[in-house]
């Protein structure tokens, strides 16, 4: 007997062995606790105004955790992020001229 999607509760993706899908399948098969699995962000897009950095995965509210590019169009990753890479910029900046 088999069916069409895999048994994991809110889980709708296709099963791939024992009523489950690929992902919940490898869970059972390393012996772990069933869990929701991690949405690739290529899978599922975000709920409108939502948007999902690219750098740390978290889905975010696109106005307010991210900056607009002059061109209107939004940052690929989130406020936090952007601001954690241009310190690390200016750090190795530091870093070269002291
Ligand atoms: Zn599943
Ligand atoms: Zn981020």
């Amino acid at each position: 007997m088999t069916t069409e999607k895999c048994v994991f509760e809110g889980c709708d993706r296709p099963n791939h062995a024992k009523s489950l899908c690929n992902g919940h399948y490898m869970q059972q098969h390393r012996g772990e606790e069933l869990r929701v699995l991690q949405v690739h962000k290529f899978y599922a897009p975000p709920a409108p105004g939502r948007k999902i950095c690219t750098a740390c995965e978290r889905v975010l509210d696109a106005e307010r955790d991210f900056y607009s590019r002059a061109t209107g169009t939004k940052h690929t990753w989130c406020k936090e992020c952007y601001k954690s890479k241009q310190n690390a910029r200016k750090a190795a900046k530091k870093k070269v001229s002291a």
